[in-house]
């Protein structure tokens, strides 16, 4: 008799995004086979994705705005692409399986199924782009979460500050979103310091790995007069070499300095 599995990702948002009101489609998976992500640990991981067209080709015809905002990380391929997510793997093989209609709606199966779990808010995709309300209860269903957003500037979506960590690239960036009330998550080149109100992602080559996202859970966002650290990670993964040359090529040159 064939044994029935049950699907491994559901859907739990398909509707114009936030950002620009394009379809897109918000996928949680690993809800019974686990993540085996080193960084986040047993994470459920939520896929953002245009609806349109699968991940990659979204990327290349500037569709990816949809899920992708104005990150600076956003767009480009190969050895140019500065995103650490390598869209040709998992996002486009979870795309094809959502258009086969494979995963079921989070509203079908019961939102228990993520009680007591860890979850990644945005493992591809800005969770700005899909409605705050669904973090919310996303949130308020699960044991714990960590979420990123490159959006903390825009007017739109300063209420997500209590859910997910401004994702930063600079120190005045930093400084700027502090400001603002978001914790921060920075992505440091080697020679930049820490701030005094960073501490050293636990899951980084520089801790040496001593924790994941599962176990820390840190980068939850700012509660009420949140005393909590912020984090700062160095530049890693595949695309370090892309994400250096880009801060590089960004900074003011000697001569500018100097007027
Ligand atoms: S600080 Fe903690 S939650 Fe944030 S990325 Fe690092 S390990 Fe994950």
């Amino acid at each position: 008799m064939r044994r029935h599995h049950p699907s491994n990702g559901v859907v739990f948002f398909e509707g114009p995004s936030e950002l620009d009101q394009s379809p897109i489609v918000a996928i949680a998976t690993g809800i019974h086979i686990p993540s085996m992500n080193r960084k986040t640990g047993f994470m459920i991981q939520t896929w953002i994705m245009n609806a349109e067209l699968p991940p990659l080709e979204a990327v290349r015809s500037g569709k990816d705005a949809s899920v992708c905002g104005t990150c600076s990380l956003r767009g480009k391929e190969g050895k140019n692409r500065v995103c650490y997510v390598t869209l040709a793997d998992v996002p486009n093989q979870i795309w094809r399986t959502w258009k086969k209609g494979k995963y079921p709606h989070i509203s079908k199966v019961g939102w228990s199924i993520i009680e007591n779990r860890s979850i990644r808010f945005g493992s591809y995709g800005d969770p700005v782009a899909v409605p705050g309300s669904l973090w919310v209860k996303l949130a308020v269903n699960s044991m714990n979460w960590t979420g990123y957003t490159h959006e903390w500037r825009n007017d739109n979506f300063q209420y997500l500050r209590h859910v997910v960590m401004a994702s930063v690239e600079t120190e005045k960036d930093a400084w700027e979103a502090q400001k603002k009330g978001w914790r921060t998550y920075r992505i440091r080149l080697p020679n930049e310091p820490l701030l005094p109100f960073e501490s050293v992602c636990p899951a980084s080559h520089e801790a040496e790995w001593k924790s994941s996202c599962f176990i820390c859970h840190q980068c939850d966002g700012a509660r009420f007069r949140d005393l909590r650290r912020s984090y700062a990670i160095m530049a890693h993964g595949s695309g370090k070499g892309a994400y250096e040359r880009m801060r590089l090529s960004s900074r003011p040159s000697v001569l500018t300095v100097i007027q």
